[in-house]
């Protein structure tokens, strides 16, 4: 009869384990055990992908020395078959020897997958366990389903530890993930999170529904598993290590939402201003997946981007005047009696940088387009008493948003004669490679540049506008003040300006480097 008691080893690695595991991989053994050395300081909990490694027992020797010399480091070792979603192509029997082996060389919890355990002798299992803990892993690459039949099905195998990680396709299956985690973690050691881009919710709150811990990768580009998030972001962004049961939790949804720099400022923010809360970017296939979420998680604040903006309007309770006027919402508050409030954040985006510089009654003010931005603008700033003309590449909804905010709409061929305090573009051209720009050269009379677009941080049109002597505001402006408004609706707290420019410069610019190097790179080959 096998002992479903844990061994002495377990029984103490809980009170040794932090929340986030680094699993690091390596193209050889060296390779392996120097980014073990350098994460080491900052991650004392590490997994060695040992299936990673064409030849995984030549690293053993290796990983020993660094666990002597690193008592302090907690590790896994790994060696997934590829039935099971990893990269060894050896036998049942070589992968419970390399285990054993990595055992010896000090790793603490070894990680068998379900389907090897279906294939062992429980005695062969238990050996494993004499020397470390057992986490019996499970991982589903396509959907998260049948949680409690399969953690039913592992429990016939005495572990330590049972990890089941599955897909989220929608983000109500992170929902999913933390009731399981929720409901019995109490009676077994679990780690469970989803993969995927839609996992991301799973990965940030599943410690706090009861996984031990989470998985991380050292890198972008270096992840082990779909959607996997880097320690550093985890930990810088994230603030992993704090979220509780009382942590507030904040998103932006909208499809696609990857590139989204919302994250990153409001997450600065909040830990500027020491606020218990967490901000993640919620990739929404539809809007009933996300409403269910913000019930069940429950979500306190929602940024709405493309292509949700008008839609959610028939979700809310209610709405300020702004909103009504522009029909289009990009923020949400939840109040405590669960309903929902929607705001229009994007008119202080334009305002705010505006009339910090000028006097905005009677400003004559060019609004090019009239989608939802161009709306914001046009009715903030009439609001102000601004003098408004409309220029949009269709001329029906410019002569619509002008007629309804009493302003005027004009046709290109009138720019000429025209001259502006302030010109706004409201429209995506210039976005991308910047080449491109809604007016020419002899059109922008102007004094000030608005451009709305912040990616990348200087256009076409801001350059020419600059050559013409104006003074541009950059659309990054617009950003931080759109989300510095949605801080002050969700919190009560004045936001965090500098800071949240700060960061959403710094990552504007190192992203503008990613892509200039994987352009070079590119050219170089
Ligand atoms: P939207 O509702 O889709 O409206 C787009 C507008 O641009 C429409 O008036 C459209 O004209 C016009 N347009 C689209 N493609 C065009 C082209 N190739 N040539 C000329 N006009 C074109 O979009 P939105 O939400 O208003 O956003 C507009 C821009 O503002 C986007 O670049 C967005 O990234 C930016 N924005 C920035 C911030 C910020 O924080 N900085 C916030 C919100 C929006 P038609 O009517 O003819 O289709």
């Amino acid at each position: 009869m096998i002992s479903a008691q844990p061994t002495y080893v377990p029984r103490l690695l809980p009170l040794r384990m932090p929340r986030v595991c680094v699993a690091v991989t390596g193209s050889d053994p060296a390779e392996m055990v120097d980014k073990a050395e350098s994460l080491a300081r900052d991650n004392p909990f590490l997994e060695f992908r040992l299936d990673y490694l064409p030849r995984p027992a030549l690293a053993l020797a290796k990983i020993k020395r660094f666990l002597d010399t690193h008592p302090y480091v907690v590790a896994i070792a790994t060696c997934r078959r590829a039935l099971s979603g990893g990269k060894f192509r050896g036998s049942v029997v070589s992968q419970l020897n390399l285990l054993a082996k990595a055992s010896a060389a000090g790793c603490q919890l070894l990680d068998v997958e379900l389907q090897t355990a279906t294939k062992c002798k429980p005695q062969q299992l238990q050996k494993l366990r004499s020397g470390a803990a057992l986490i019996l892993s499970f991982h589903d690459f396509r959907a998260t389903r049948k949680l409690e039949e399969t953690l039913q099905k592992m429990l016939a195998y005495p572990a330590d530890f049972y990890k089941i990680v599955t897909t989220a396709t929608t983000l109500s299956d992170n929902v999913v993930m933390m009731k399981f985690l929720e409901k019995q973690s109490d009676k077994h050691s679990l780690i469970g999170l989803c993969m995927g881009e839609q996992g991301i919710i799973s990965r940030i709150l599943g410690v706090r529904a009861g996984s031990v811990f989470t998985f991380a990768s050292v890198s972008p580009g270096e992840e082990t598993a779909p959607g996997q998030v880097t320690a550093q972001d985890l930990r810088s962004v994230y603030r992993i290590e704090q979220v509780d049961a009382a942590t507030r939790v904040y998103g932006v949804a909208g499809d696609p939402v990857t590139h989204s720099l919302s994250p990153v400022i409001m997450n600065a923010a909040l830990r500027r201003e020491n606020v218990n809360g967490v901000y993640l970017a919620l990739h929404a296939k539809t809007l009933k997946d996300l409403m269910a979420c913000v019930r069940d998680i429950p979500i306190h604040g929602l940024s709405i981007t493309m292509p949700y903006k008008e839609a959610i309007l028939r979700h809310l309770d209610n709405t300020d005047s702004h909103t009504t006027k522009i029909g289009a919402c990009n923020t949400v508050v939840r109040a405590q009696d669960g309903k929902l409030y929607g705001f229009n954040t994007d008119t202080a985006g334009v305002v705010r940088p505006l009339e910090q510089r000028l006097p905005l009654d009677k400003a004559k003010v060019l609004v090019l387009g009239a989608g939802g931005a161009a709306r914001a603008a046009v009715f903030g700033l009439k609001e102000r008493g601004a003098e408004i003309w409309i220029l949009n590449r269709t001329a029906g909804p410019a002569q619509k948003l002008a007629r309804r905010a009493r302003a005027r709409s004009i046709k290109r061929a009138d720019l000429k004669k025209l001259t502006f305090d302030v010109i706004i573009n409201a429209t995506p051209v210039g976005m991308g490679n910047g080449r491109e720009s809604p007016l020419n050269e002899n059109e922008i009379n102007t004094r000030y540049l608005f451009d709305m677009i912040y990616d990348p941080p200087e256009t076409r049109l801001m350059k020419m506008a600059r050559e013409r002597g104006a003074q541009v505001i950059p659309g990054v402006e617009m950003f931080v003040h759109q989300a510095a408004r949605q801080f002050e609706i969700w919190t009560g707290k004045p936001a965090p300006w500098d800071e949240m420019l700060r960061v959403v410069t710094i990552t504007l610019q190192e992203r503008a480097a990613a892509k200039n190097a994987a352009k070079n790179g590119t050219k170089k080959r």
